[in-house]
Protein backbone atom coordinates (compact mmCIF):
# COMPACT_ATOMS: atom_id res chain seq x y z
CA UNK A 1 0.00 0.00 0.00
CA UNK A 2 1.64 3.46 -0.47
CA UNK A 3 0.72 6.02 1.89
CA UNK A 4 -0.79 9.12 0.35
CA UNK A 5 2.14 11.48 1.54
CA UNK A 6 4.00 10.04 -0.69
CA UNK A 7 1.07 10.57 -3.84
CA UNK A 8 0.69 14.35 -2.64
CA UNK A 9 4.74 14.99 -3.05
CA UNK A 10 4.58 13.46 -6.49
CA UNK A 11 1.42 15.24 -7.99
CA UNK A 12 3.48 18.39 -6.72
CA UNK A 13 6.75 17.59 -8.33
CA UNK A 14 4.74 16.56 -11.50
CA UNK A 15 2.39 19.89 -11.43
CA UNK A 16 6.03 21.85 -11.21
CA UNK A 17 6.61 19.64 -14.10
CA UNK A 18 3.72 20.45 -15.93
CA UNK A 19 4.15 24.23 -15.14
CA UNK A 20 7.45 23.96 -16.65
CA UNK A 21 6.65 22.82 -19.28
CA UNK A 22 3.89 24.90 -20.29
CA UNK A 23 6.59 27.82 -20.56
CA UNK A 24 9.46 25.82 -22.94
CA UNK A 25 6.25 24.10 -25.18
CA UNK A 26 2.53 26.05 -24.89
CA UNK A 27 1.59 24.11 -27.39
CA UNK A 28 2.19 19.74 -26.82
CA UNK A 29 3.79 17.80 -29.17
CA UNK A 30 0.69 16.44 -31.62
CA UNK A 31 0.21 13.04 -31.13
CA UNK A 32 -1.97 11.26 -34.24
CA UNK A 33 -4.30 9.07 -32.62
CA UNK A 34 -3.48 5.87 -34.69
CA UNK A 35 -0.23 6.24 -33.61
CA UNK A 36 -1.29 7.03 -29.80
CA UNK A 37 -0.92 3.47 -28.44
CA UNK A 38 2.53 3.07 -29.74
CA UNK A 39 3.91 6.27 -28.84
CA UNK A 40 2.47 5.87 -24.99
CA UNK A 41 2.24 3.36 -22.45
CA UNK A 42 -1.24 3.45 -21.93
CA UNK A 43 -1.66 -0.59 -21.40
CA UNK A 44 -3.67 -1.53 -18.27
CA UNK A 45 -2.12 -5.30 -17.48
CA UNK A 46 -1.99 -7.66 -14.46
CA UNK A 47 0.82 -6.75 -12.76
CA UNK A 48 1.27 -3.15 -11.75
CA UNK A 49 4.60 -1.12 -12.16
CA UNK A 50 7.91 0.01 -10.48
CA UNK A 51 7.26 3.62 -8.96
CA UNK A 52 10.15 5.44 -11.13
CA UNK A 53 8.60 3.33 -13.95
CA UNK A 54 5.27 5.24 -12.99
CA UNK A 55 6.37 8.38 -12.54
CA UNK A 56 7.85 7.92 -16.21
CA UNK A 57 4.98 6.77 -18.14
CA UNK A 58 2.96 10.11 -15.89
CA UNK A 59 5.21 12.64 -16.98
CA UNK A 60 5.31 11.39 -20.62
CA UNK A 61 1.13 11.72 -20.74
CA UNK A 62 1.68 15.01 -18.91
CA UNK A 63 4.29 16.30 -21.72
CA UNK A 64 1.73 14.50 -24.19
CA UNK A 65 -1.39 15.92 -23.35
CA UNK A 66 -2.87 19.29 -24.84
CA UNK A 67 -2.45 22.09 -22.29
CA UNK A 68 -5.57 24.39 -22.72
CA UNK A 69 -3.90 26.81 -20.22
CA UNK A 70 -1.22 28.75 -21.69
CA UNK A 71 -1.55 31.93 -23.74
CA UNK A 72 -1.31 29.86 -27.53
CA UNK A 73 -4.67 27.99 -26.49
CA UNK A 74 -7.54 29.71 -27.89
CA UNK A 75 -10.04 27.00 -29.44
CA UNK A 76 -12.66 26.60 -27.29
CA UNK A 77 -14.64 28.55 -24.47
CA UNK A 78 -12.43 27.76 -21.44
CA UNK A 79 -8.66 28.84 -21.26
CA UNK A 80 -6.21 30.07 -18.53
CA UNK A 81 -5.99 28.51 -14.54
CA UNK A 82 -7.05 30.68 -11.67
CA UNK A 83 -5.11 29.67 -8.81
CA UNK A 84 -7.48 30.34 -5.91
CA UNK A 85 -10.10 28.17 -7.91
CA UNK A 86 -7.63 24.90 -8.84
CA UNK A 87 -6.80 24.99 -5.46
CA UNK A 88 -10.36 24.73 -4.34
CA UNK A 89 -10.93 22.20 -6.55
CA UNK A 90 -7.90 19.82 -5.64
CA UNK A 91 -9.18 20.51 -2.22
CA UNK A 92 -13.03 18.93 -3.04
CA UNK A 93 -10.69 16.12 -3.99
CA UNK A 94 -9.57 15.79 -0.89
CA UNK A 95 -12.83 16.29 1.18
CA UNK A 96 -14.12 14.06 -1.58
CA UNK A 97 -18.36 14.56 -0.30
CA UNK A 98 -21.20 14.24 -2.13
CA UNK A 99 -23.31 16.72 -2.44
CA UNK A 100 -26.85 15.20 -2.24
CA UNK A 101 -27.34 15.72 1.76
CA UNK A 102 -26.11 18.19 4.41
CA UNK A 103 -24.94 14.65 6.48
CA UNK A 104 -22.34 14.09 4.42
CA UNK A 105 -21.83 17.59 2.68
CA UNK A 106 -21.67 19.73 5.67
CA UNK A 107 -20.32 23.04 5.32
CA UNK A 108 -20.00 22.77 1.55
CA UNK A 109 -24.03 22.66 1.15
CA UNK A 110 -23.61 26.29 2.90
CA UNK A 111 -20.70 26.94 0.25
CA UNK A 112 -23.00 25.82 -3.23
CA UNK A 113 -26.25 27.72 -1.69
CA UNK A 114 -23.98 30.63 -0.80
CA UNK A 115 -23.23 31.03 -4.74
CA UNK A 116 -26.88 30.01 -5.62
CA UNK A 117 -28.17 32.77 -3.64
CA UNK A 118 -25.40 35.46 -4.41
CA UNK A 119 -26.00 34.75 -8.19
CA UNK A 120 -29.56 35.00 -7.89
CA UNK A 121 -29.57 38.57 -6.17
CA UNK A 122 -27.01 39.99 -8.75
CA UNK A 123 -29.50 39.17 -11.52
CA UNK A 124 -32.57 40.27 -9.82
CA UNK A 125 -34.34 36.65 -8.90
CA UNK A 126 -36.32 37.68 -5.88
CA UNK A 127 -36.51 35.89 -2.40
CA UNK A 128 -38.47 32.56 -3.56
CA UNK A 129 -35.11 31.93 -5.86
CA UNK A 130 -32.78 29.14 -5.86
CA UNK A 131 -30.63 26.58 -7.95
CA UNK A 132 -28.45 24.02 -8.15
CA UNK A 133 -25.04 23.14 -9.99
CA UNK A 134 -25.54 20.88 -13.01
CA UNK A 135 -22.72 19.06 -14.92
CA UNK A 136 -22.45 21.77 -17.47
CA UNK A 137 -24.39 24.18 -19.67
CA UNK A 138 -25.80 21.05 -21.78
CA UNK A 139 -27.44 19.85 -18.58
CA UNK A 140 -28.70 23.10 -17.52
CA UNK A 141 -30.44 23.70 -20.78
CA UNK A 142 -31.93 20.37 -19.84
CA UNK A 143 -33.00 21.12 -16.23
CA UNK A 144 -34.74 24.63 -17.62
CA UNK A 145 -36.42 22.17 -20.56
CA UNK A 146 -37.56 19.67 -18.00
CA UNK A 147 -38.94 22.34 -15.71
CA UNK A 148 -40.64 24.30 -18.75
CA UNK A 149 -42.15 20.86 -19.93
CA UNK A 150 -43.46 20.40 -16.49
CA UNK A 151 -44.71 23.70 -15.63
CA UNK A 152 -46.49 23.72 -19.79
CA UNK A 153 -47.89 20.13 -18.83
CA UNK A 154 -47.79 18.73 -15.42
CA UNK A 155 -49.04 15.53 -16.26
CA UNK A 156 -46.36 14.77 -19.03
CA UNK A 157 -44.28 13.30 -15.90
CA UNK A 158 -46.14 11.05 -15.16
CA UNK A 159 -47.59 9.57 -18.05
CA UNK A 160 -44.81 10.00 -20.59
CA UNK A 161 -46.47 12.52 -23.08
CA UNK A 162 -48.70 14.60 -23.07
CA UNK A 163 -49.72 17.50 -25.38
CA UNK A 164 -47.68 18.54 -28.39
CA UNK A 165 -45.42 20.51 -27.23
CA UNK A 166 -42.56 23.11 -28.47
CA UNK A 167 -39.51 24.62 -27.62
CA UNK A 168 -37.90 27.23 -29.60
CA UNK A 169 -34.29 28.68 -29.60
CA UNK A 170 -32.49 30.73 -32.35
CA UNK A 171 -30.62 29.06 -35.19
CA UNK A 172 -27.65 30.34 -33.81
CA UNK A 173 -28.49 28.43 -30.57
CA UNK A 174 -26.23 25.40 -28.50
CA UNK A 175 -26.90 21.97 -29.87
CA UNK A 176 -27.92 20.37 -26.73
CA UNK A 177 -31.31 22.06 -27.35
CA UNK A 178 -32.07 19.45 -30.37
CA UNK A 179 -30.81 16.72 -27.74
CA UNK A 180 -32.18 18.21 -25.04
CA UNK A 181 -35.71 17.92 -26.82
CA UNK A 182 -35.36 14.07 -27.58
CA UNK A 183 -34.41 13.44 -23.94
CA UNK A 184 -37.52 15.30 -22.58
CA UNK A 185 -39.95 12.98 -25.02
CA UNK A 186 -40.94 16.75 -26.43
CA UNK A 187 -39.05 15.41 -29.97
CA UNK A 188 -36.07 16.69 -31.81
CA UNK A 189 -38.20 17.46 -34.54
CA UNK A 190 -40.26 20.04 -32.03
CA UNK A 191 -37.52 22.79 -31.58
CA UNK A 192 -37.90 25.65 -33.36
CA UNK A 193 -35.52 27.11 -34.78
CA UNK A 194 -35.97 31.05 -35.01
CA UNK A 195 -34.34 33.15 -37.54
CA UNK A 196 -31.55 35.63 -36.30
CA UNK A 197 -30.80 39.29 -37.24
CA UNK A 198 -27.55 40.20 -39.04
CA UNK A 199 -25.82 40.15 -35.99
CA UNK A 200 -26.48 36.73 -34.96
CA UNK A 201 -29.33 37.60 -32.37
CA UNK A 202 -32.57 36.23 -31.84
CA UNK A 203 -35.12 37.93 -34.08
CA UNK A 204 -38.22 38.20 -31.65
CA UNK A 205 -40.30 39.50 -34.03
CA UNK A 206 -39.94 35.93 -35.74
CA UNK A 207 -40.42 34.31 -32.21
CA UNK A 208 -43.75 35.44 -32.38
CA UNK A 209 -45.35 34.73 -35.38
CA UNK A 210 -43.51 31.34 -35.54
CA UNK A 211 -45.60 30.64 -32.01
CA UNK A 212 -48.61 32.17 -32.71
CA UNK A 213 -48.76 30.00 -35.71
CA UNK A 214 -47.74 26.72 -34.03
CA UNK A 215 -51.22 27.55 -31.65
CA UNK A 216 -53.15 28.23 -34.55
CA UNK A 217 -52.12 24.88 -35.22
CA UNK A 218 -52.63 22.72 -31.83
CA UNK A 219 -49.35 22.77 -30.42
CA UNK A 220 -48.53 24.13 -27.19
CA UNK A 221 -45.50 26.54 -26.94
CA UNK A 222 -43.70 25.34 -23.40
CA UNK A 223 -40.08 26.65 -23.36
CA UNK A 224 -38.35 29.31 -24.94
CA UNK A 225 -34.28 29.35 -24.63
CA UNK A 226 -32.51 33.15 -25.53
CA UNK A 227 -28.38 32.63 -25.47
CA UNK A 228 -26.07 35.34 -23.44
CA UNK A 229 -23.22 34.66 -25.63
CA UNK A 230 -24.08 32.43 -29.05
CA UNK A 231 -21.49 29.80 -29.53
CA UNK A 232 -20.44 30.99 -32.60
CA UNK A 233 -20.33 34.74 -32.49
CA UNK A 234 -20.63 35.49 -28.80
CA UNK A 235 -23.57 37.49 -29.27
CA UNK A 236 -26.15 38.13 -26.86
CA UNK A 237 -29.81 37.74 -27.53
CA UNK A 238 -32.42 40.55 -26.76
CA UNK A 239 -33.42 39.48 -23.14
CA UNK A 240 -36.17 42.22 -22.77
CA UNK A 241 -37.93 42.06 -26.42
CA UNK A 242 -37.81 38.09 -26.22
CA UNK A 243 -39.05 38.15 -22.57
CA UNK A 244 -42.33 40.47 -23.62
CA UNK A 245 -42.91 38.01 -26.11
CA UNK A 246 -42.89 34.97 -23.65
CA UNK A 247 -44.95 36.69 -21.07
CA UNK A 248 -47.59 37.05 -23.57
CA UNK A 249 -48.07 33.20 -23.61
CA UNK A 250 -48.78 31.98 -20.15
CA UNK A 251 -47.47 28.16 -20.98
CA UNK A 252 -44.38 29.41 -21.93
CA UNK A 253 -40.56 28.58 -19.60
CA UNK A 254 -38.13 31.24 -20.18
CA UNK A 255 -34.97 30.12 -20.21
CA UNK A 256 -31.64 32.34 -20.74
CA UNK A 257 -28.99 29.88 -21.47
CA UNK A 258 -25.56 31.93 -20.30
CA UNK A 259 -23.24 29.09 -20.57
CA UNK A 260 -20.79 30.94 -22.45
CA UNK A 261 -21.04 34.60 -21.72
CA UNK A 262 -23.67 34.85 -18.56
CA UNK A 263 -20.41 35.53 -16.73
CA UNK A 264 -20.73 39.43 -18.10
CA UNK A 265 -23.02 40.08 -15.13
CA UNK A 266 -20.22 40.54 -12.68
CA UNK A 267 -19.03 43.39 -15.03
CA UNK A 268 -20.53 46.69 -14.25
CA UNK A 269 -19.60 47.91 -17.80
CA UNK A 270 -21.33 44.88 -19.68
CA UNK A 271 -23.55 43.49 -17.84
CA UNK A 272 -26.70 46.20 -19.38
CA UNK A 273 -25.63 42.99 -22.16
CA UNK A 274 -28.03 40.58 -19.97
CA UNK A 275 -30.56 43.36 -19.51
CA UNK A 276 -34.11 41.62 -18.88
CA UNK A 277 -32.46 38.65 -17.35
CA UNK A 278 -34.58 38.70 -14.12
CA UNK A 279 -37.62 38.33 -15.71
CA UNK A 280 -36.36 35.12 -17.28
CA UNK A 281 -37.51 32.00 -15.46
CA UNK A 282 -34.39 30.32 -15.24
CA UNK A 283 -30.61 31.52 -16.02
CA UNK A 284 -27.46 29.35 -16.30
CA UNK A 285 -24.31 30.15 -17.29
CA UNK A 286 -20.68 28.05 -16.80
CA UNK A 287 -18.03 29.71 -14.33
CA UNK A 288 -15.74 26.85 -15.98
CA UNK A 289 -15.97 29.65 -19.34
CA UNK A 290 -15.42 32.90 -18.59
CA UNK A 291 -14.77 32.66 -14.80
CA UNK A 292 -11.91 30.75 -15.45
CA UNK A 293 -12.23 27.80 -12.96
CA UNK A 294 -11.39 24.25 -13.64
CA UNK A 295 -14.29 22.18 -15.98
CA UNK A 296 -16.99 21.53 -14.85
CA UNK A 297 -18.43 24.66 -13.27
CA UNK A 298 -21.83 25.27 -14.17
CA UNK A 299 -25.11 26.94 -12.11
CA UNK A 300 -28.66 26.92 -13.18
CA UNK A 301 -30.46 29.65 -11.26
CA UNK A 302 -34.38 29.30 -11.01
CA UNK A 303 -36.38 32.03 -10.47
CA UNK A 304 -39.57 29.87 -8.31
CA UNK A 305 -37.54 27.07 -6.66
CA UNK A 306 -40.85 24.96 -6.49
CA UNK A 307 -40.20 23.75 -10.38
CA UNK A 308 -37.11 23.07 -9.04
CA UNK A 309 -38.28 20.29 -6.34
CA UNK A 310 -41.22 19.83 -8.45
CA UNK A 311 -39.09 18.28 -11.62
CA UNK A 312 -36.58 16.64 -9.84
CA UNK A 313 -36.99 16.05 -6.25
CA UNK A 314 -38.04 12.25 -5.39
CA UNK A 315 -38.10 10.71 -1.51
CA UNK A 316 -35.56 8.40 -0.74
CA UNK A 317 -35.90 7.17 2.67
CA UNK A 318 -32.14 5.82 2.86
CA UNK A 319 -30.46 8.72 1.90
CA UNK A 320 -32.30 11.48 3.22
CA UNK A 321 -32.39 10.78 6.99
CA UNK A 322 -31.45 14.69 8.76
CA UNK A 323 -31.99 17.95 8.05
CA UNK A 324 -34.47 20.16 6.05
CA UNK A 325 -35.04 19.56 2.43
CA UNK A 326 -33.34 23.32 2.06
CA UNK A 327 -29.94 21.92 3.01
CA UNK A 328 -30.74 18.37 1.11
CA UNK A 329 -29.30 19.45 -2.15
CA UNK A 330 -30.01 16.05 -3.34
CA UNK A 331 -33.78 17.31 -3.59
CA UNK A 332 -33.29 19.64 -6.45
CA UNK A 333 -30.65 17.87 -8.14
CA UNK A 334 -30.69 15.39 -11.58
CA UNK A 335 -27.86 13.54 -9.70
CA UNK A 336 -27.81 11.01 -6.71
CA UNK A 337 -23.75 11.44 -5.98
CA UNK A 338 -22.84 14.53 -7.06
CA UNK A 339 -19.49 15.99 -7.69
CA UNK A 340 -18.56 19.25 -5.39
CA UNK A 341 -18.43 21.87 -8.08
CA UNK A 342 -18.84 24.83 -5.90
CA UNK A 343 -16.20 24.88 -4.06
CA UNK A 344 -13.53 26.17 -6.35
CA UNK A 345 -15.72 28.60 -7.64
CA UNK A 346 -16.06 30.22 -3.86
CA UNK A 347 -12.40 29.85 -3.36
CA UNK A 348 -12.23 32.29 -5.99
CA UNK A 349 -14.91 34.58 -5.36
CA UNK A 350 -13.52 34.39 -1.51
CA UNK A 351 -10.21 34.90 -2.51
CA UNK A 352 -10.69 38.01 -5.16
CA UNK A 353 -14.08 39.47 -3.96
CA UNK A 354 -17.19 40.32 -6.72
CA UNK A 355 -14.71 43.01 -7.75
CA UNK A 356 -11.72 40.63 -8.69
CA UNK A 357 -14.18 38.61 -10.74
CA UNK A 358 -15.40 41.74 -12.44
CA UNK A 359 -11.69 42.27 -13.31
CA UNK A 360 -11.43 38.92 -14.90
CA UNK A 361 -14.74 39.42 -16.97
CA UNK A 362 -13.63 42.84 -18.28
CA UNK A 363 -10.09 41.79 -19.15
CA UNK A 364 -11.84 39.29 -21.62
CA UNK A 365 -13.38 42.20 -22.98
CA UNK A 366 -10.83 43.88 -23.15
CA UNK A 367 -8.28 41.44 -24.86
CA UNK A 368 -11.31 41.42 -27.37
CA UNK A 369 -11.52 44.66 -28.18
CA UNK A 370 -7.05 44.57 -28.80
CA UNK A 371 -7.87 41.51 -31.16
CA UNK A 372 -10.57 42.99 -32.95
CA UNK A 373 -8.94 46.37 -33.07
CA UNK A 374 -5.81 44.62 -34.96
CA UNK A 375 -8.05 42.63 -37.08
CA UNK A 376 -9.59 46.12 -38.22
CA UNK A 377 -6.73 48.04 -38.76
CA UNK A 378 -5.21 45.11 -41.08
CA UNK A 379 -6.31 45.00 -44.41
CA UNK A 380 -4.51 41.14 -44.56
CA UNK A 381 -7.72 40.14 -42.11
CA UNK A 382 -11.24 40.23 -42.47
CA UNK A 383 -13.73 40.27 -39.93
CA UNK A 384 -16.60 38.52 -39.54
CA UNK A 385 -17.54 39.09 -35.66
CA UNK A 386 -19.37 42.48 -33.95
CA UNK A 387 -18.44 44.28 -30.97
CA UNK A 388 -19.30 43.87 -27.55
CA UNK A 389 -18.31 39.68 -28.10
CA UNK A 390 -15.40 38.45 -26.99
CA UNK A 391 -15.60 35.98 -30.09
CA UNK A 392 -12.92 38.06 -33.13
CA UNK A 393 -13.96 36.12 -36.23
CA UNK A 394 -11.66 36.33 -38.98
CA UNK A 395 -10.23 35.35 -41.99
CA UNK A 396 -6.35 36.29 -43.13
CA UNK A 397 -5.64 36.41 -46.47
CA UNK A 398 -8.13 34.64 -47.65
CA UNK A 399 -6.81 31.19 -46.66
CA UNK A 400 -8.98 28.71 -46.19
CA UNK A 401 -9.80 28.90 -42.22
CA UNK A 402 -9.92 24.75 -41.96
CA UNK A 403 -6.53 24.36 -43.62
CA UNK A 404 -5.33 27.22 -41.87
CA UNK A 405 -6.16 26.29 -38.41
CA UNK A 406 -5.59 22.16 -38.69
CA UNK A 407 -1.93 23.52 -40.41
CA UNK A 408 -1.37 25.76 -37.16
CA UNK A 409 -2.52 23.04 -34.84
CA UNK A 410 -0.32 20.07 -36.29
CA UNK A 411 2.70 22.05 -36.44
CA UNK A 412 2.83 23.23 -32.62
CA UNK A 413 1.92 27.02 -33.67
CA UNK A 414 -1.36 27.31 -31.34
CA UNK A 415 -4.54 25.66 -31.16
CA UNK A 416 -7.24 27.82 -32.71
CA UNK A 417 -10.58 26.76 -33.89
CA UNK A 418 -13.29 27.87 -36.53
CA UNK A 419 -16.99 28.26 -37.24
CA UNK A 420 -19.51 29.63 -39.50
CA UNK A 421 -22.33 32.40 -39.57
CA UNK A 422 -24.64 31.60 -42.85
CA UNK A 423 -22.62 31.21 -45.76
CA UNK A 424 -19.25 32.41 -43.97
CA UNK A 425 -16.51 30.73 -42.48
CA UNK A 426 -13.62 31.63 -40.47
CA UNK A 427 -11.26 31.60 -37.76
CA UNK A 428 -12.93 32.23 -34.36
CA UNK A 429 -10.69 33.45 -31.35
CA UNK A 430 -12.30 33.33 -28.08
CA UNK A 431 -10.08 35.88 -25.57
CA UNK A 432 -11.56 33.58 -22.77
CA UNK A 433 -8.52 33.47 -20.76
CA UNK A 434 -8.54 36.32 -18.49
CA UNK A 435 -5.08 35.79 -17.08
CA UNK A 436 -3.60 36.76 -21.09
CA UNK A 437 -2.43 40.33 -21.64
CA UNK A 438 -2.58 42.31 -24.78
CA UNK A 439 0.88 41.49 -26.03
CA UNK A 440 -0.30 37.49 -26.06
CA UNK A 441 -3.25 38.70 -28.57
CA UNK A 442 -0.56 40.35 -30.83
CA UNK A 443 1.47 37.73 -30.16
CA UNK A 444 -1.28 34.88 -31.59
CA UNK A 445 -1.07 37.09 -34.31
CA UNK A 446 2.79 37.55 -35.15
CA UNK A 447 2.68 33.57 -34.65
CA UNK A 448 0.31 33.18 -37.72
CA UNK A 449 1.40 35.94 -39.82
CA UNK A 450 5.14 34.62 -39.65
CA UNK A 451 3.93 30.98 -39.96
CA UNK A 452 1.63 31.83 -43.30
CA UNK A 453 4.77 33.88 -44.26
CA UNK A 454 6.94 30.44 -43.69
CA UNK A 455 4.44 28.61 -45.76
CA UNK A 456 3.90 30.85 -48.42
CA UNK A 457 1.88 28.10 -50.38
CA UNK A 458 -1.12 28.41 -48.09
CA UNK A 459 -2.54 31.24 -49.95
CA UNK A 460 -4.77 30.26 -52.63
CA UNK A 461 -4.74 26.77 -51.27
CA UNK A 462 -8.31 25.29 -50.29
CA UNK A 463 -9.30 22.34 -47.86
CA UNK A 464 -10.02 20.09 -51.02
CA UNK A 465 -6.47 20.89 -52.38
CA UNK A 466 -5.03 19.90 -48.82
CA UNK A 467 -6.92 16.96 -48.06
CA UNK A 468 -5.94 15.67 -51.68
C1 LIG B 1 -20.59 25.82 -23.92
C2 LIG B 1 -22.02 26.10 -24.13
C3 LIG B 1 -23.01 25.20 -23.70
C4 LIG B 1 -22.67 23.85 -23.19
O1 LIG B 1 -22.02 23.88 -21.98
P1 LIG B 1 -21.24 22.55 -21.52
O2 LIG B 1 -20.80 22.88 -20.14
O3 LIG B 1 -20.10 22.39 -22.48
O4 LIG B 1 -22.19 21.41 -21.60
C5 LIG B 1 -24.33 25.56 -23.82
N1 LIG B 1 -24.67 26.74 -24.37
C6 LIG B 1 -23.75 27.62 -24.82
C7 LIG B 1 -24.21 28.91 -25.41
C8 LIG B 1 -22.40 27.32 -24.74
O5 LIG B 1 -21.49 28.16 -25.22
Amino acid sequence: MSDINNDLELFNELAKVLLEDEKNNPVADRIDAEDLYATLDLSLNDNGIADADFKNVMTEVIEATPKTATNLFFNQLFGGRQGKAVFGDLLAVMLNNSMYTYKVAGPQVGIELEIIHKSCEMIGYGKTSSGTFPTGGSMSNYMALIMGRDAADPKFRNEGKGKNLLAYASVESHYSNAKNASFAGIGRNNVRYIETDDLGRMNPVKLDEQIQKDIADGHTPAFVNATAGTTVLGAFDPIDAIADVCEKYDSIWFHVDGAYCGGAMFSAKYKHLLKGVDRSDSFSYNAHKMLGTPLTCSIILVKDKKYLSGSFSNDAEYLYQTDGDEFNLGKTSFQCGRRNDALKFWTLWKSLGTNGLEKIIDQQFILADVARDYVRNNSDYQLYSFDDSISICFNYKGIDPDVLCTALYEEKETVVGFGNFREDTFIRLVTINGTNEPEDLLNFFKVLEDFVANNPALVGLDSSVFEA
